[in-house]
């Protein structure tokens, strides 16, 4: 079994990740958002071969459409020797090690190793990925004449084509191989990984904060009590709680621990047998802050790693669509407009006429977790500065409704913890299917929605008009149960 550097990164993440990888993949569960971050990966790497212009790629796949590592190294000492400058995907193999790099450039009389991430910022782990490498090449006796990472410039906006540069859609980062000293224990860590791939006994489980993020969580979990200390939310040490042995939200009260505020509230109220909890002063206080006209609002955007339109940056968040619920006045029955762009071009200009159109000057904008609606209305207004202060007005006007459900002033078992709007909402109103965003055909949520709206495009007349229909009833429920949720604390606080 030959150990690859993503094979040697997961084992220095979490050693029992990288043998269940080997051993159990049938376990593993790749959540939508991976795969879109895999194919995101895919799609910079391609682009970023053009750094050093031409370029010869290695590449070669076999009929079952896996890697022909065999052919890869062939042609790789083929590219050296016929002196090729850059080469992609070059690869290498010592000793049962192998790596690919994504991009070998020939300069300052040896090789330098960029590996490309198609991220905004660059993690740790990524050091000890091109350590691994530099490891292998130079075992193999090539000289490393530099080692760079590369990722996405956040700063970079796009205008016109998309330029393939460093300083422009990408940055790297400074000459790494004096910088690699804390990852200089590369053999030692390979020999430690080939053994425990090698053994036939699954290792113990530790779980540690990227837990929250693998694959495996489901299998490593599985056993443990409903709801455990691994669903307290925002506590740090819940992990080591766990590899201790404090299983249970109970027990994890009754240890004596140091527990902050915060978590003591959420641990009492998963196990209270009361319910609902109700702070009725509380909710009146934050319904005082809302007036009418009233509008219930929501954003749904797409992410693209490489910017798709002009004056737009890597990973920004691009609407394409929204629904909004208004109530003119106390009494009035809630009149509802919703936009939603036909996938091709650029959505954002349409999206924010209609908008401000929408939207009557001056009225009370709510959102659920408005954070993320203020941060689209102000890039918005940075997009179009002629519309920017009916924008930024919306901007102003803005009331969060989760706030009562954040702070805990109507809490109910039901919410399992959670104040997200996909578990407040069937714990409000259980008897509702509207309520239950499982009921929905095709688009129960943010990613499922992020995911089918660019492929509108390469869609039929049928398929299309059939994956508008779900984003339109996905979004529009959203609001609407926004608006229920809002009459439910009028209700509570009377
Ligand atoms: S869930 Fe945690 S312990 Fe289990 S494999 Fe993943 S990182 Fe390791």
């Amino acid at each position: 079994m030959n150990l690859s550097k993503s094979k040697y990164c997961t084992f220095l993440q979490c050693p029992k990740r990288s043998w269940l990888n080997c051993y159990k993949p049938q376990e593993a569960f790749v959540s939508a958002d991976t795969k879109s971050r895999l194919a995101a990966g895919t799609e910079v790497g391609a682009l970023a071969r053009g750094l050093f212009g031409t370029f010869v790629d290695v590449t070669t796949v076999k009929e079952n459409g896996s890697l022909d590592h065999a052919a890869m190294l062939q042609k790789t000492r083929e590219a050296m020797q016929s002196g090729e400058e850059t080469i992609c995907e070059a690869a290498f193999s010592f000793d049962g090690c192998y790596c690919q790099v994504d991009l070998l450039h020939r300069a300052g009389g040896g090789y330098e190793i960029y590996e490309v991430k198609s991220a905004n910022d660059l993690k740790e782990i990524n050091r000890h990925d091109v350590a691994f490498q530099k490891y292998v090449l130079e075992k193999c006796g090539i000289p490393v004449s530099g080692v760079y990472l590369v990722c996405l410039n956040r700063e970079y906006r796009r205008m016109g084509d998309l330029e393939i540069a460093f300083g422009k859609l990408f940055k790297r980062t400074e000459e790494l191989s004096d910088g690699l000293k804390e990852e200089e224990a590369v053999g030692e860590n390979i020999a430690r990984a080939k053994a425990l791939l090698a053994q036939q006994e699954e290792p113990g489980t530790t779980f540690c904060k990227s837990c929250a993020s693998c694959e495996f969580f489901g299998y490593c979990r599985r056993g443990l009590p409903e709801p455990s200390v691994l669903d307290l939310a925002g506590c740090s040490d819940k992990w080591e709680y766990a590899n201790r042995g404090i299983l249970t939200m109970r027990e994890l009260l009754d240890s004596g621990e140091k527990l902050d505020a915060r978590v003591r509230q959420q641990i009492a109220h998963a196990c209270t047998q009361r319910e609902p909890e109700i702070n009725r002063e509380k909710i009146k206080e934050f319904l005082s802050t809302l007036r009418y006209p009233l509008c219930f609002l929501d954003f749904e955007t797409m992410q693209s790693a490489l910017p798709p339109f002009d004056g737009t940056r890597p990973y920004q968040q691009i609407p394409f669509q929204y629904s909004l619920h208004v109530i003119g006045e106390e009494g009035a029955e809630p009149k509802h407009c919703e936009f939603l762009a036909d996938a091709e071009g650029d959505p954002r200009r349409a999206l924010a006429e209609q908008l401000v159109r929408d939207i009557p000057e001056g009225a009370c904008v709510v959102a659920y977790n408005m954070k993320f609606e203020k941060a689209v209305l102000k890039e918005l207004a940075e997009a179009f500065p002629d519309l920017a202060l009916s924008l930024l007005g919306i901007w102003d006007n803005m009331r969060d409704i989760m706030l009562p459900f954040y702070r805990r002033y109507y809490y109910n078992r039901a919410m399992q913890g959670s104040y997200s709007l996909k578990y407040v909402t069937p714990a409000l109103f259980p008897e509702e299917k509207e309520a239950d965003y499982h009921n929905l055909e095709g688009v129960h949520n943010g990613s499922e929605a992020m995911d089918i709206f660019p492929r509108l495009k390469e869609m039929g007349e049928k398929e299309r008009e059939e994956a508008r229909k779900q984003l339109l009833i996905y979004c529009g429920r959203d609001t609407w149960n926004t608006v229920k949720i809002w009459q439910e604390l009028v209700r509570v606080s009377k």
